[in-house]
């Protein structure tokens, strides 16, 4: 058996805090976010295509567009939340503590199967890279 797989970059500018940290990592900072969302499907379409390209990005891409990007992701139980809210608005409270490998987890198992609904295609795996050198991955596991 075989499976084609394609894979989409996107780059974004997040910032955000590691709640419970014990270095820096707990300071209110930001990144160059590369996110990878692999698509995998065992047949290709009619022109050839696990998907199009520009079907992820009009999903996955435009929802990080949308979600993340020039935000400041806060941990809904991080004890500023409300603090920080108030002060701006801008500041999204997710329900992970935001680290790169929970930010993969969620749009792997949250967001990716509310946006991505052509069943012939499944999204495998998504890695999350604090700028280039520092990579996360979440992935489905049979
Ligand atoms: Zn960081």
């Amino acid at each position: 058996m075989k499976i084609y797989t394609v894979c989409k970059k996107h780059i974004i500018s997040t910032g955000h805090r590691i709640y419970g940290h014990p270095g820096k990592c707990a300071n209110l900072h930001g990144h160059s976010y590369e996110f990878h969302f692999y698509i995998t499907a065992p047949v290709l379409d009619n022109l050839g295509m696990v998907v199009d390209f520009s079907y992820i990005k009009q999903t996955l891409c435009a929802w990080l567009d949308s979600n993340y990007d020039h935000r400041m992701l806060i941990w809904e139980q991080d004890p500023i939340a409300q603090e920080l809210l108030a002060i701006d608005k801008s500041v999204v409270l997710v329900p992970y503590n935001p680290s790169a490998e929970n930010m993969a987890n969620y749009l792997l198992t949250v967001v990716a199967p509310q946006l991505i609904t052509n069943p012939q295609v499944k999204v495998e795996k998504v890695m999350v890279g604090e700028g280039p050198t520092s990579i996360a991955t979440c992935q489905m596991k049979e």
